[in-house]
């Protein structure tokens, strides 16, 4: 079992009792309010601390997963509830608004938990911050996410077209890594020997590291497997405000792709930390974050000396260079199971292996096209592009996704004839944006589903055009959730920990590295 390299993480007395102080800063009653658990591994136990009560939990291997037992608890258990049903639908949501650690829960805690510090860049401490917390002071805006609780990680999950079951909406969840092997089996892949989330030999894996499980029940395998699929990612979607604003026709191709195939009614739950890149690989390669190497937004390499940053727009163009080399993206594994064929990954940093990607022209030094002016942008709510920075940034950009994919599927896009791609994905940033903005009940939020889906529509169309809808899957997902935070419930615990005495960094306000 891959249990932490001492190397990074020293285990002397004197750093554990440096931890432990850190640790008792961040549980103390100043700062319970933004702190909804501190996560710790210690050997090859995990200890989950909240101001109210403590849980020391360990792990086994069981098949090529794990079986968690329960070490000991003092107070309440704060990992206790896993209910992945929780604030769905959007009305149960909205009627629990901020809620606290007692009424929370927290979808596949253990597992969450334990994935992370397998990374050998894991902190000592992960200060998860509270659902209700308002990041006022780093730039935060009316929505949030980041944390474990169910709806900073419920993302949308709908699966539909050639192959996929009519079930319409199911009372189900899964999780951002059961993606990527669920769409290798929906193409009739035949699997093969892997790794798997316990780091040991797996048959039936679809990918070389396969953490996830494929979701055969909602495929029809009496139907032939599609010749095509279509991957869309509406970055930060908040699964249950999608879903009401399908269901009440503000988003006809998104209310089409759900009548085509499956919803999960409950989401696929995002990974620890549910924050964007991390997520878009887990997305993309069935594996956790503490296995596929993008760890989080920033961290730090205790051996370098060195802070990591993946997810900021300078850093895109190369932040699969700390992608783990065992695990393979969905581009490889498409490609190695159908020989010949083609992948495609639109405006998205996580593209290894992927034929066509922006990022790779750029890595190629290709001048990219210019989008054209805001006020010519088509499916562009004007009254946000206007005032919202970012609202008119994602708009710009988004925009160019669909001329890359309309362009490629037509078969001649920048002076390459492309083949119709077997594997094709597309990262829409807006949603993001808006919901971070305004928060997930907003207009600015609704305006932004209204706009991707429009932009959807043309997918669609493009895919009709090229005369292989009927041979097309599609599914619709997002990197995490988006939850309203409190405006009232603000404040950072650098203070804290500064009080402290303890030499420590913060990466990613979340991220604790003590003596780093
Ligand atoms: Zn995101």
């Amino acid at each position: 079992m891959a249990v932490v390299d001492p190397t990074y993480r020293p285990e002397t007395d004197e750093h554990r009792e440096a931890v432990e102080r850190a640790q008792r800063a961040l549980l103390d009653s100043a700062v319970e309010h933004i702190v909804e658990v501190v996560l710790r591994a210690d050997g090859d136990i995990y200890e989950a601390a909240a101001p109210d009560g403590r849980v020391r939990f360990r792990r086994e291997h069981d098949g090529p997963g794990w079986r968690f037992s329960i070490v000991e608890v003092e107070g309440r258990n704060p990992l206790a509830d896993q209910a992945v049903d929780r604030f769905s639908p959007l009305a149960e949501e909205r009627a629990n608004a901020y809620p606290d650690r007692t009424e929370n829960s927290y979808p596949f805690a253990y597992e969450q938990v334990a994935q992370l510090f397998d990374a050998p860049a894991s902190p000592d401490l992960v200060a998860v911050h509270a659902s209700a917390h308002n990041w006022e002071n780093q730039g935060g805006h009316r929505g949030e996410h980041g944390s474990i609780s169910v709806v900073q990680a419920r993302a949308p999950f709908i699966l539909a077209g050639a192959g996929v079951k009519q079930l319409g909406m199911i009372p189900r969840a899964c999780k951002l890594v059961d993606i990527a092997p669920t769409v290798m089996a929906l193409l009739g892949a035949e699997p093969g020997s892997g790794i798997g989330l316990n780091g040991s030999q797996r048959q039936e894996a679809f990918l070389a590291r396969q953490d996830g499980e494929a979701q055969e029940a909602i495929l029809d395998t009496a139907a032939p497997p599609p010749e095509h699929v279509v991957g869309l990612l509406l970055d930060g979607a908040n699964a249950n405000v999608l879903y009401d604003l399908a269901n009440r026709g503000d988003a006809p191709n998104i209310a089409r792709l759900m009548e085509m195939g499956v919803t999960f009614g409950y989401g696929a739950m995002s990974s620890l930390p549910t924050v964007t890149l991390a997520n878009h690989t887990s997305i993309l390669t069935g594996a956790y974050p503490g296995h596929h190497g993008i760890l989080n937004n920033a961290w730090w390499d205790r051996v370098q000396g060195t802070q990591v940053i993946t997810n900021s727009p300078m850093h895109w163009i190369s932040a699969m260079d700390w992608l783990d080399p065992g695990v393979e993206t969905l581009y490889q594994a498409v490609k190695r199971a159908f020989p010949g064929s083609v992948a495609v990954s639109i405006n998205e940093p996580c593209d290894t292996g992927a034929d066509y990607s922006i990022f790779g022209c750029m890595r190629n030094g290709e001048e990219i096209d210019r989008p054209p002016p805001v006020e010519e942008l088509p499916h562009t709510t004007q009254r946000f592009v206007r005032p919202v920075k970012e609202y008119k940034w994602s708009s710009l950009i988004d925009h160019t996704a669909v001329e890359q994919f309309t362009g490629i599927w037509s078969g001649h896009y920048r002076g390459t004839s492309w083949p119709m791609p077997k594997f094709t994905w597309v990262n829409f940033s807006l949603t993001d944006a808006a919901f971070h903005e305004g928060g997930p009940y907003s207009e600015i939020a609704r305006a932004s589903v209204q706009d991707t889906d429009a932009r959807i529509g043309e997918i669609l169309d493009a895919v009709q055009r090229a005369g292989v809808f009927d041979r097309t899957a599609f599914f619709l997902t997002a990197d995490h959730g988006m939850e309203e935070s409190n405006p009232e419930c603000t404040g950072n615990w650098a203070e804290a920990l500064d009080a402290s005495g303890v030499d420590y960094r913060d990466e990613g306000y979340m991220f604790i590295y003590v003596n780093p």
